[in-house]
């Protein structure tokens, strides 16, 4: 049960690749069960809770209530600590039948209501589900600490284990016996009375920890505007931008001719980009990079140092010597050192590439006649520039070719051509939001595989980044079940007479993200929670990167970049000019990725007691232990990395290079043969999405390519091969 491994083992409520809503693994040991008390009326009325009556089984949107969701959950877990009461209780000796896979079915009602409450409070957050998240991390973390800590149910699934190899069982048997052990011992289900009580304790207050500091980085990201009134102040920007700019401060309230950015994404990028104000431009950079460390009601700066402090503590009792260690022995890379071992051989040529770029910038700065040096809020502004001299390319007017709706069909017709797989628009089925939209897809014989849903356009109650997850995993034990798959957006929403106008960028993170819902709709395993994305941090986000590099080649974009206006394909001259500058700002890129990486590991590498003292301080050693050029901060900051303090990549940052290793190894597969060969693509579709978190990576990798990665395309993709540049 993805229930078992998935909520309960990574404590993944929310299954996703890059930016992934997941909770601390945590749990709490005082309260719980006993304030369960769900009226049960309530509960009885309760659409979240009742059979889902609606084509596909999707969930009844139309029917859930806000305050639904909270009773439903308390109720989910009740349900849960009984099923699992009974497996522990069961007087028959244990076999795999009763005890592991008698798990892997129990929990299925809490699944399906979190699964639905951790998307939308991700996606369509409001005052009450950010309440109902508030108060049911901590029961959720004391569940799950219930089921893990529970002597007896060890008992019988140490017992199962110990006769594994005289059990007769299947490769994913056998694999789903291994992996559910495992997430016992690494529970603490082998600790004494005291310390289980004590990691009880810090699993509790690193799920409020966690849950707070996504709060904090919510508000001190709402909270800023940056109101520019004298149009001059835009640049160049782009016509739905500065439309969107109007819009937003109308929105806000302004009755003037004016127009407000935000610490989004989608808003601050651009501004930084066009804007030739260099006052304006610190503003709200500085404002972007201060997020949580204002010595306000929203600052991280403790929570930070709580979180790698118990993060410490626990690694300690599990007998590692670092959280990183912990976290790194359930993953591909295995230990700390596979990892810097990879990322010192990226950071060097990435650092100097970086400031090449700089010294280019810089120049082109002195001949604004601007006698300072390149800051940080000038990087963005002098790199288009000097991408426009360089190449003649302007990222800006490539947006018309770029509307979402013909990126999205961009995406489909290549796993179309890649997988067979055709979608068709549904506009029957509940959603979320009305600016949802919701695909039915059907496999190469026509029969259903899957139900898609795309969330596209940012908003107050979205998070930031782009993520996905399952709100049902894919599975056949216990009668088969299709997935059901969320793709969330930040994208600029369509203003009065422009449709949503992508960047390039947003493009790949497009693919991206449909690449980790292939992922999960082409799963083909017997157990949920070895389907879809239930794979290791660091391989997840392969099946995802992977995708962006057809999202790039000239045969795709002329399939569908097409004007949004006048339906003309890109021209070839654009083209052109994009292969050329494919490489170009791949050491600030790299550098800004690197860096947050490096930091991740420098605190959780630490052993303990860790004391860091001021993260302020602590970041800025760190940074400076690696040489990293002032011009550049990591592209997360202590204060909002909710990656590694708010969601599930805690020492697991890296994981993105890992699997860009894997993605560009990969692709170079089709690039040997070609960009659609279907034996190559049924090979992937085989040993890799379809395989789910079923078999070690590394098996998975090796049974598609035949050995494993090899390090140079990657290097040779962001131009530090040698003398790219
Ligand atoms: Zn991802």
């Amino acid at each position: 049960m993805k229930h078992f491994l998935g909520i309960l083992l990574a404590s993944g409520l929310v299954l996703a690749g890059c930016e992934q809503a997941n909770q601390e693994t945590g749990a709490d040991a005082s309260e719980t069960g006993s304030e369960i008390a769900a009226d049960k009326d309530d509960i009885a009325g309760n659409p979240l809770l009742a059979k889902w009556d609606t084509p596909f089984g999707v969930p009844p949107f139309d029917l859930i209530e806000d305050e639904h969701y909270l009773p439903a959950l308390r109720e989910g877990i009740e349900r849960t600590l009984a099923e699992v009461d009974e497996i522990a209780a069961n007087p028959d000796a244990p076999t795999f039948a009763n005890t592991i896979e008698a798990l892997e079915s129990a929990g299925s009602d809490l699944s399906r209501v979190s699964s639905v409450f951790f998307a939308v409070n991700s996606a369509n957050t409001n005052d009450s589900t950010r309440e109902t998240a508030k108060l049911i991390a901590p029961e959720l973390s004391a569940m799950r600490d219930a089921i893990f800590l529970n002597k007896e149910l060890f008992v019988r699934v140490n017992a199962v284990y110990e006769q594994r190899e005289s059990l007769d069982l299947g490769a994913e048997q056998m694999r789903l016996l291994s992996e559910s052990h495992k997430g016992f011992v690494r529970s603490g289900a082998n600790l004494d009375e005291k310390s289980k009580e004590r990691l009880k304790e810090i699993n509790s207050e690193l799920a409020s920890s966690s849950q707070q500091f996504g709060e904090n980085l919510l508000d001190e990201t709402n909270e800023f505007e940056l109101l520019v009134s004298d149009r001059a102040d835009l640049g160049g920007l782009p016509g739905n931008l500065v439309a969107l700019a109007a819009e937003e401060a109308k929105r806000r309230g302004h009755d003037c001719e004016c127009w407000v950015f935000t610490l989004q994404r989608p808003s601050i990028n651009p501004f930084l980009e066009y804007s030739p104000n260099r006052e304006l431009r610190k503003k709200i950079y500085l404002a972007y990079a201060m997020r949580g460390d204002n010595d306000n009601d929203a600052d991280n700066k403790e929570i930070v140092v709580r979180m790698v402090a118990l993060r410490a503590e626990r690694a300690q009792l599990m007998g590692y010597a670092s959280h990183a260690h912990f976290v790194l022995s359930d993953n591909m890379a295995e230990t700390p050192e596979r990892v810097y071992e990879l990322l010192d051989q990226v950071w060097k040529p990435a650092l100097a590439l970086a400031k090449k770029e700089r010294a280019a910038l810089q120049k082109m700065m002195d001949a604004d006649g601007i006698a300072d040096q390149v800051r940080g809020w000038d990087w963005r502004h002098y790199t288009e520039k000097v991408r426009k001299a360089r190449y003649g390319l302007d990222q800006e007017a490539l947006r018309p070719y770029f509307e979402v709706g013909a990126v999205r069909d961009g995406a489909f017709a290549v796993a179309n051509k890649l997988f067979g797989l055709t979608f068709e628009k549904r506009d029957d089925l509940p959603t979320w939001h009305p600016d949802q939209e919701v695909f039915e897809v059907f496999d190469t014989d026509g029969s259903h595989l899957a139900i898609l849903y795309m969330d596209w356009f940012a908003r107050e109650s979205k998070r930031g980044g782009a993520w996905m997850n399952a709100l049902r995993s894919q599975r056949k034990f216990g009668g088969e079940v299709s997935p059901i798959i969320t793709n969330n957006f930040n994208f600029p929403a369509p203003t009065g007479d422009s449709p949503s106008l992508i960047s390039y960028g947003d493009a790949g993170t497009t693919f991206h993200e449909f690449g980790h819902a292939l992922n999960g709709m082409l799963s083909d395993v017997t157990y949920e929670s070895l389907s879809g994305t239930n794979t290791p941090r660091d391989f997840v986000e392969f099946p995802s990167q992977v995708m962006e590099n057809w999202m790039g080649e000239p045969e795709v974009l002329r399939m569908f970049a097409k004007h949004y206006k006048t339906g003309e394909p890109i021209p070839q001259e654009f083209i052109d000019k994009m292969v050329a500058s494919a490489k170009f700002n791949q050491g600030f890129a790299t550098v800004e990725y690197m860096a947050a990486t490096y930091l991740d590991l420098n605190y959780h590498m630490l052993g303990y007691p860790a004391e860091i003292g001021d993260p302020r301080e602590f970041e800025n050693a760190a940074m400076d232990a690696i040489g990293l050029i002032e011009e550049i901060i990591p592209r997360y900051r202590s204060g909002y990395f909710a990656h590694i303090f708010a969601a599930g990549y805690s020492s697991g940052y890296y994981g993105y290079m890992w699997s860009e290793v894997m993605d560009a190894d990969a692709f170079q597969a089709f690039k040997e043969t070609s960009l659609f060969d279907p034996e190559t693509a049924a090979k992937y579709r085989k040993h890799i999405l379809a395989k789910g978190g079923s078999e070690p990576g590394m098996d998975m990798y090796v049974a598609f390519r035949g050995r494993e990665p090899s390090i140079q395309p990657l290097l040779e993709r962001r131009g530090m091969a040698g003398n790219d540049e």
